[in-house]
């Protein structure tokens, strides 16, 4: 018996894999926030779940206004998601049929490439320079079968970033008719003077998203919780596609209390601001090559010889109970990322990337 068959593009798609765990140990390999979450937003979660036999509400609106209020934008032109990895899966369904093209950065977010194959549609990917996305490069692959640009800015495993007339003349070069979408995961991390998140475009242009996560400064990961704010047809195409409760109860009561949190997501970005100088620091005076990085993690580049390779480095951290994240999946396999941790973790990924040094 064969059984049903999916389609051959569903085939083709190699599931995505998420950083691993220790029993014990560090886990550095997910970009987590390692002062957890906002305590107010646990106390939310631990109240809603007292009544988990009713429906969320499928519009989340409570969430959208406060999201709204914080960031002084129209709630109806926000919509959230399971994770803003849910928001680039109906993105790919309302928008890409098979054969149809998306455009991104070399060493892009794999996500986009993992939704575009949902659909059948192709991934063209333009080099980068210095592991930093060339905007040339992707205004150069777009064609007529470009749907939608992807740009993750910062990008995620690089941690580079471009700056905003970056990011506005990428958009001005594109026709109006393909939609930029801005993945600003790790924006609230972003100390440099010349970067924007993309906001006003959003809410000016009739074709750039920007997307938004509670995973990452908010500590909220576990939950499934995104977030996109653009023009109203986009996120009218988002809300036919979603699932008419595709954001559950404990996220929404979550997602409230964790954005009106201003000291949490201040620590969390003064933690890293300072961890991400030191760990930078010391990796670099250990004698590990390091990209410069704006977001709350680092890629670290390792030699091609026997014993000093990145699959060295990881063993003998993972023998030390760190485990980071191999990106040999972006082609990337001279390199780690190193997510910043708690003080402590840092201290020992720092002793033993010394020991590593001196092997
Ligand atoms: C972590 C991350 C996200 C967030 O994904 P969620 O589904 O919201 O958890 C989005 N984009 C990039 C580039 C990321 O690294």
């Amino acid at each position: 018996m064969t059984g049903p068959q999916p389609l051959a593009n569903i085939l083709k798609i190699t599931p995505y894999k998420g950083g691993q765990s220790l029993e014990t140990g560090w886990k550095l390999s997910s970009n987590e926030n390692p002062l957890g979450c906002s305590p107010k937003a646990q106390d939310a979660a631990m109240a809603a779940a007292k009544t988990l036999e009713l429906y969320p509400d499928g519009s989340a609106a409570a969430l959208r206004q406060a999201i709204g209020a914080k960031y002084g934008l129209d709630a109806d032109r926000i919509v959230c998601g399971a994770g803003s990895d849910e928001i680039f899966q109906l993105l790919a369904r309302a928008y890409l049929s098979p054969s149809d093209e998306i455009v991104q950065s070399q060493y892009g977010f794999l996500v986009y490439r993992l939704v575009a194959q949902q659909s059948g549609a192709v991934t063209i990917s333009a080099p980068e320079k210095d592991l930093t996305t060339d905007i040339d490069a992707m205004l150069e692959r777009v064609t007529p079968k470009t749907r939608i640009v992807f740009l993750a800015n910062p990008n995620n495993p690089t941690g580079t970033y471009i700056p905003y007339d970056e990011v506005k003349r990428l958009h001005a070069g594109l026709p109006e008719n393909v939609l930029l979408v801005v993945d600003a995961a790790y924006a609230e991390y972003v100390r440099a003077n010349d970067y924007g998140i993309g906001m006003e475009l959003a809410g000016e242009m009739a074709n750039v998203l920007v997307t938004r996560t509670f995973s990452k400064i908010h500590g909220l990961a576990a939950l499934r919780l995104g977030w996109a704010y653009g023009p109203a047809s986009v996120i009218d195409a988002i809300h036919r596609t979603r699932g008419p409760f595709n954001v559950n109860a404990v996220a929404q009561a979550a997602g409230i209390a964790a954005i009106n949190d201003e000291e949490f997501q201040a620590r969390s970005t003064n933690h890293n601001t300072a961890e991400l100088l030191r760990l930078s620091n010391a990796i670099e005076a250990a004698g590990f090559k390091t990209y410069p990085s704006v977001g709350n993690f680092i890629l670290i580049e390792f030699e091609d010889r026997d014993g000093r390779r990145s699959s060295d480095a990881e063993a003998f951290l993972r023998a030390r109970g760190i485990v980071i994240r191999d990106v040999n999946v972006y082609g990337l396999s001279l390199c780690l990322r190193l997510t910043i941790g708690t003080k402590a973790a840092n201290d020992d990924v720092i002793a033993a990337l010394e020991a590593f040094a001196k092997l």
